[in-house]
């Protein structure tokens, strides 16, 4: 196994020096004036990079838990949610609302398709559902959903909508006030260049009133609890505070960059791993569009099967890419290029891909991978 990691998955994503150096001072106390000051910070800039003025709740937990913490908060027992589910994430949040006792209703596609909002409407007719559950990045499959116009139908329909960004956050265009996000869930470790280990929801006034009638069980992830800490500039429970301090740099870096220019290198990496994919002769399972920029999925040439190129990545070259889910498995694998990415991440990952393909036998011209992808990132963005 060489040294040097590449680590090209959509998360955990790499981290800057800076947030790990920031993460590593010592620890401080979460009671303390430090912490008070640290955590009103991180929060504000949660707030500017989720673009809202809207409460924002900091959990110590994965992205799943804060997930667990807009389920729990607001449905109760018996309440209609509609999920829409076109892969892994939407099929992890519909089983998450049905373990509650919730009435869940899918719109359902097949994994790789994009969700569209006429669908939405009619299914949110059929059912009534008060609260509806979209994926903006489904990193299973590479589909970046345009949810504003899902949004939209859903405050037409006068339901609740719970947005999954953690892969989206910090990458590409999401306007939590702006599209009237009711709940917009993500997490430190994807685009915010962060450690895994804690995960937020921002929480509109209208996502307050449901969480004040809801019934469902629960303690550690109570929002109400939540809110009243952080009136005194702390939690209810002791927090990740290292983690805290990372991300709080992170949000730093992300903010000093500039939104609207991490959006556009985001777009151009994604244009950059797509054009030098189809370069190289590959087939692209993720579709082929600029808002696609988190993770892009490419399918192997006939008869080569991506579970051991992904294996053979990380043992001979360090470098870690994402398999496909399930049966996606054989054919699909996905690189990451959100966060602390530039185009020579690209670069790399897409010429250890050809390296590997070229000694399977696939037909590849050599070389083509990594020119087209430097010029396709170039379009935009001077290298
Ligand atoms: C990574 C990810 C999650 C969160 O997963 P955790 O492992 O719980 O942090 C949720 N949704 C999407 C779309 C993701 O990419």
């Amino acid at each position: 196994m060489p040294g040097k990691r590449h680590l090209f998955a959509p998360g955990p994503t790499p981290v800057p020096p800076e947030v790990l150096a920031a993460g590593a001072q010592p620890v401080i106390h979460h009671r303390g004036p430090d912490f008070r000051e640290l955590m009103r910070r991180c929060l504000g800039r949660l707030q500017q990079v989720c673009r809202t003025e809207n409460d924002v709740l900091l959990f110590t937990a994965s992205g799943s838990g804060a997930f667990e913490s807009a389920i729990v908060n607001l449905l109760s027992p018996g309440e209609r949610v509609l999920v829409v589910c076109a892969g892994e994430f939407g099929q992890r949040w519909a089983a998450l609302a049905a373990t509650y006792g919730t009435d869940v209703k899918e719109l359902r596609y097949a994994w790789g398709e994009t969700p569209r909002a006429e669908d939405l409407r009619a299914a949110l007719a059929d059912t009534g559902a008060e609260v509806v559950v979209l994926v903006h990045s489904e990193t299973s499959t590479g589909v970046v959903a345009d949810v504003e116009p899902l949004a939209r139908v859903a405050r037409e329909a006068g339901a609740l909508t719970v947005v999954d960004a953690v892969s989206s956050l910090g990458a590409v265009p999401l306007e939590t006030d702006g599209w009237g996000l009711d709940v917009v869930v993500a997490g430190s470790q994807k685009a915010l260049m962060t450690p895994p280990g804690l995960s937020l929801v921002t929480v509109s006034a209208g996502a307050w009133e449901r969480a004040a009638r809801s019934t469902t069980p629960r303690f550690y992830f109570d929002w109400a609890k939540h809110r009243a800490s952080l009136e005194i500039g702390t939690t209810p429970f002791t927090p990740a505070v290292s983690l805290v301090a990372a991300l709080d740099t992170a949000l730093g870096m992300v903010l000093e960059e500039g939104l609207e220019n991490t959006f556009a290198r985001h777009a151009a990496l994604g244009r950059a791993c797509r054009e030098g994919a189809k370069a190289m002769g590959l087939e692209l399972f993720s579709p082929d569009e600029e808002r696609s920029a988190v993770v892009t999925a490419i399918l192997t040439p006939d008869g080569i099967d991506a579970r051991e190129l992904v294996l053979a990545l990380r043992d001979r070259f360090g470098i870690t890419v994402a398999g496909g889910h399930g049966e996606l498995g054989e054919r699909m694998f996905r690189i990451g290029h959100i966060g602390y990415y530039d185009v020579f991440d690209i670069t790399t990952a897409l010429a250890a891909v050809e390296i590997l393909l070229a000694e399977q036998g696939a037909e590849i011209e050599r070389g083509a991978a990594a020119a087209r992808a430097l010029d396709a990132y170039g379009e935009t963005v001077r290298v």
